[in-house]
C-alpha cells in the first residue's frame, strides 16, 4: 500500500508528527461534519411561492463593496416581460439614493433626524449610471424629478405579454449616514440602493417623492439573484440568505420579494435555526442580543403564522442597525435599532421584532399603498403586535399595551388636520405620524374585532390570502372587508380612517 510504505520511509522525526497530525486532521472532518449538521440548511421554498414566483420580473444582481471609497458597484440585468395592459415605450426605476444627494431632498436631514443620522456632518448619496442597455443596445434615458430617484428609460413598444432585457450597470456614493441608507463605523445599510421597477397604475409608472416620514416604496414582487462581492472581514446580509461561493463571493436568491433588504457588516455574532420549516436568522453585534432577536423572531413567525396563514419564504432574517428609527421591514428581512439589543432593552426589541415580523404578512406578502395610505400596513402590524402580545403574555398584558399604544394617542391632541387615512407628506414629524397612523389606525381594527362575529382575526387572515403576493389598495380592503363581512363597515372605517380628532375635551369631530 502506497500510504503505509510513504510512512516508513519517513524520517523518525516527521513520524513523531505525523500520527499526531493525521488524528487532528481526522478530527477536523469530524468537527466540519458535526458543525455542517448544526447550522440548519435552506428549506425548499413551497410550492405557492414557486406558483407566486412563475410569471414575475427577475433581477440578476452583482454587487461589489469599495469600503475604502465607500462605494457599491452594481450590475444587474432584469428580466421583464410586460403584465400591464398597455403597449409600454418606457419603463420607470426608482433610483431613491439619488435623493440623499442634497440637503434638500434628503430624507435624512430633516430638523429631527439630521444631527442623529449625519454624525460627521452632511454627507451626500447618490447613484452614477455607466451603462443602461435594452435588449443588448444602448437605451436612451432621462431622470423626470428633481431629486433624481424616477429614472425613465426608453424601450421598443413593448405590446402586453412581451419581454426584454433592462441591463444597468453604475457606482452607488454610500452616504455616511445612520438612516436606512448609508454607512457607519461597522456596516453598510444599503436597502434601497438597487434602481427597482416602479409600480404600474392605471396608464402609467408611479412617482412618488421620497418623503422623510413614512416608507414611500411601493412595488410589486419580483424574484432575485443576488451575488456579493465584500472584503474578508465584512459581512453581507439580506432578505435573500447567502452562501460563500469559491470565489469569495456571497451568493443567494429569493422569490416574490419586493424589494432587497441588505446590509454588509463588520463583527456580526450570528444566531440560526430551523423553526417550524422556516430558517431563522439573527445577525447582530451584541451576542446575548442577536439569541434574544432570534427567539423573538422565532416567536412572532410562529404566531402570525398560526393568525394570518403560513409564513411564505423558506427564511426570515433580522440584523441589527445603526438608525434612528426602531424597526425596519424588507422582504424576509428586517433591521432593528442596535439601541434595543441590550437586555434592558429586551421587551422592547421582542416588540420591534413583532411589528416587522408582522409587516411580512401587511405589506410583503399583501402590498398596500404606503404613500397615500400608510395605515393600511403600520396600523394593521401594530394591530397584529398587540394581538401577538396577547397570544404570548395573556389578556393583562394585551390591555397595558393597547393602553399605550392606541388608547393614548386617541386622546392626544395632533395639530393639524392629520387623520389615519392622509397621505405621508402631510406628516411633518414622526411622532405625529406614529400617533396618528400607527396608534389611531389600530383603533379602527380593534373596533373591526369588536364588530365582526369571527373577529379581526379572521378577517386579517382572509384578506392575507386573497391578496397573497398581489396588492390591496384601500378600495380594495374595503370591496373585500364588505365581501367577507356581509356588513356595510364604510361609515366605520370613514369615522377612524378619515375623521379629525379635534382635543380629548371635546366632541367635535370634522371629516377630513
Ligand atoms: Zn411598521
Amino acid at each position: 500500500m502506497a500510504g503505509k510504505r510513504c510512512i516508513i520511509s519517513l524520517p523518525r522525526s516527521a513520524r513523531k508528527w505525523l500520527f499526531p497530525g493525521l488524528g487532528a486532521a481526522v478530527m477536523l472532518i469530524f468537527l466540519a461534519v458535526w458543525l455542517m449538521g448544526r447550522i440548519p440548511a435552506l428549506p425548499e421554498a413551497d410550492q405557492r411561492l414557486k406558483d407566486a414566483a412563475s410569471s414575475l420580473p427577475r433581477y440578476d444582481v452583482m454587487l461589489r463593496l469599495n469600503p475604502q471609497a465607500h462605494t457599491l458597484a452594481i450590475s444587474q440585468q432584469l428580466d421583464y416581460s410586460n403584465a400591464t395592459p398597455d403597449t409600454l415605450s418606457s419603463l420607470v426605476l426608482r433610483t431613491w439614493l439619488n435623493a440623499y444627494e442634497t440637503e434638500e431632498s434628503s430624507p435624512a436631514a430633516t430638523e429631527e433626524l439630521y444631527d442623529v443620522c449625519y454624525y460627521a456632518g452632511f454627507s451626500p448619496g447618490y447613484l452614477t449610471l455607466q451603462e443602461i442597455t435594452w435588449n443588448g443596445k444602448a437605451a436612451a434615458w432621462r431622470y423626470l424629478d428633481k431629486e433624481k430617484t424616477v429614472l425613465e428609460i426608453d424601450v421598443d413598444p413593448l405590446p402586453p405579454g412581451e419581454g426584454g432585457v433592462l441591463s444597468l450597470r453604475a457606482i452607488a456614493e454610500i452616504p455616511a449616514c445612520a438612516h436606512r441608507t448609508g454607512y457607519t463605523e461597522n456596516a453598510y445599510q444599503l436597502s434601497h440602493v438597487l434602481p427597482l421597477l416602479s409600480r404600474y397604475e392605471e396608464g402609467a409608472w408611479r412617482q412618488d417623492a421620497y418623503c422623510a416620514v413614512g416608507d414611500p416604496f411601493v412595488n410589486d414582487c419580483a424574484n432575485f439573484s443576488i451575488r456579493v462581492y465584500a472584503p474578508d472581514d465584512y459581512l453581507p446580509v439580506c432578505s435573500a440568505p447567502l452562501e460563500r461561493q469559491q470565489d469569495g463571493s456571497w451568493q443567494g436568491e429569493i422569490l416574490a420579494a419586493r424589494e432587497i433588504g441588505l446590509c454588509i457588516g463588520k463583527g456580526y455574532y450570528q444566531q440560526k435555526a430551523l423553526h417550524q420549516g422556516t430558517l431563522i436568522c439573527s445577525y447582530a453585534r451584541n451576542q446575548a442580543g442577536a439569541k434574544r432577536a432570534l427567539e423573538d423572531a422565532k416567536k412572532a413567525i410562529e404566531t402570525f403564522s398560526v393568525l394570518y396563514g403560513d409564513y411564505p419564504w423558506p427564511s426570515f432574517t433580522v440584523c441589527s442597525a445603526d438608525f434612528p428609527f426602531g424597526g425596519m421591514e424588507y422582504t424576509a428581512f428586517c433591521l432593528a435599532s442596535e439601541d434595543y439589543y441590550l437586555e434592558s432593552q429586551a421587551d422592547t426589541l421582542e416588540l420591534i421584532i413583532a411589528h416587522e415580523a408582522a409587516h411580512q404578512w401587511f405589506y410583503a406578502l399583501v402590498g398596500s399603498d404606503q404613500w397615500y395610505q400608510p395605515w393600511q400596513d403600520e396600523a394593521l402590524c401594530e394591530y397584529a403586535t398587540l394581538r401577538y402580545v396577547e397570544k404570548r403574555y395573556g389578556q393583562g398584558s394585551f390591555n397595558t399595551l393597547k393602553f399605550y399604544r392606541v388608547d393614548s394617542p386617541m386622546q392626544e391632541v395632533i395639530p393639524g388636520s392629520l387623520t389615519p387615512g392622509s397621505p405621508i407628506d402631510y406628516f411633518g414629524n414622526l411622532t405625529d405620524y406614529s400617533v396618528v397612523v400607527y396608534g389611531r389606525g389600530a383603533a379602527l381594527m380593534i373596533a373591526l374585532n369588536e364588530m365582526l362575529p369571527q373577529g379581526a382575526d379572521d378577517f386579517l387572515r382572509a384578506y392575507a390570502e386573497k391578496f397573497a403576493f398581489s396588492f390591496a389598495d384601500r378600495q380594495a380592503f374595503e370591496s373585500f372587508l364588505q365581501e367577507y363581512s356581509g356588513m356595510d363597515l364604510a361609515p366605520l372605517l370613514l369615522d377612524y380612517l378619515d375623521t379629525i380628532m379635534m382635543g380629548e375635551n371635546t366632541n367635535e369631530r370634522v371629516i377630513a
